[in-house]
């Protein structure tokens, strides 16, 4: 067991490094963030920081010597790195598990390979090959870069007119994955959190809503079919016990008129779909984080209240008076300055009597 008093080492100083860091402190950990900008979110909220570059052997060295366990919070960090950083310490989730989210098509082979349903994919390695492929899934689909897209990044449509050369110079990289495109009526995710025991602890499936592919909304609990929401929960459980995972899984699924429940994305990190957890549950994704990493019991992850989370984008943020006068309203701020468009700068949980 890392008892508190440890230090964490967080790969990554974004918004999620940032609020973990703020509960591992209520638990009396340290946290040392490691990232290559010089000022992040989650610099700002601790002391303890290192400013280089992912491969900078010499300055993860050092980063190994000054903590007691790593984690990341976005899952671009370069396996390679955390492959380094293991050989010294604990790193949770293992890099394996960051090997396989931080590629589509890898992390689609996998949940193939669990028996675990997606949408029908493709690998694809040039416009001859995207032709092929459009022909076997089908005239709606959506040609996705295999590595670091996310919030909707190096995507693109296809549809039954498409100029397929077109579309493969927007994605842009060498290789893609080209998905059926599902006609979905929810977009949910599951979090769950995995200990060194294998225990787990599962976040009620909740439901997204996106605008201009980034997440919007969160609302929660998702209205689901008890059966489909027993589904979605075994489904993540299924996912982060075979890859022995410790720490947190996220499960990003799509649920169809049917019922049916596809799989869309995994990620093994905290993530904005739990963001309502803070102030709606007894433990929060980010505590739970802390704990599961440290060999601590879980907590629970009951609800006290249901909750809708509201991310707060780009100028969106100009409205926190707002939010602060409401009672109902739980007000982050990031820290991030001046808002950009597109940038998550913080984000409003409103809390609701729990129905259910
Ligand atoms: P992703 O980056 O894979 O999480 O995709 C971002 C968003 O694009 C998802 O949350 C969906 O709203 C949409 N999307 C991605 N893949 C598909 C698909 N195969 N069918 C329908 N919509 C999709």
């Amino acid at each position: 067991m890392i008892e508190p008093g440890a230090t964490i080492g967080i790969l990554g100083g974004g918004q999620l490094g940032r609020m973990t860091a703020l509960a591992a402190a209520r638990l009396g950990y340290r946290c040392h963030v490691y990232c290559p900008e010089r000022e992040s979110p989650a610099t700002l909220v601790t002391p303890f920081a290192t400013t280089a570059g992912y491969d900078d052997r010499a300055a993860l060295a050092r980063f190994a010597e000054a903590v007691d366990v790593v984690t990341f919070e976005f899952e671009s960090v370069p396996a390679d790195t955390a492959e380094v950083l293991a050989e010294k310490r604990p790193v949770r989730p293992g890099p394996a598990a960051l090997r396989i989210a931080q590629d589509r098509l890898k992390e689609k082979d996998f949940l193939h390979s669990i028996g675990v349903a997606t949408a029908p994919y493709r690998a694809v390695a040039g416009i001859d090959a995207l032709g092929r492929a459009a022909r076997d899934i089908g005239p709606q689909a959506v040609l996705k870069t295999v590595r670091g897209g996310y919030d909707g990044k190096g995507q693109v449509a296809i549809r039954p007119d498409s100029d397929l050369a077109a579309a493969w110079r927007e994605m842009g990289a060498e290789i893609g994955i080209l998905e059926s495109f599902v006609d979905f009526v929810c977009e949910i995710s599951v979090i769950l959190a995995r200990g060194t025991d294998g225990r787990w602890a599962a976040y009620v499936p909740v439901e997204n809503r996106h605008a201009h592919h980034i997440l919007d909304t969160t609302i929660a609990p998702a209205r689901l079919a008890p059966q489909v929401a027993t589904r979605a929960e075994a489904i993540a459980r299924h996912i982060a016990d075979r890859l022995e995972l410790v720490g947190l899984l996220a499960v990003e699924m799509f649920v169809t008129a049917t019922g049916e429940v596809l799989v869309n994305e995994i990620a093994p990190r905290p993530h904005n779909s739990g963001h309502w957890t803070i102030d709606a549950c007894a433990t929060s994704q980010f505590e739970q984080l802390v704990r599961a990493i440290c060999g601590l019991p879980l907590g629970s992850p009951e609800r006290h209240s249901d909750a809708v989370m509201k991310n707060l984008i780009g100028a969106e943020v100009e409205g926190w008076r707002e939010a602060l006068a409401e009672p109902a309203a739980r007000l982050h701020l990031y820290g991030k300055g001046k808002p950009v468009p597109g940038r998550k700068m913080g984000h409003v949980t409103r809390l609701l009597p729990r129905r259910s």
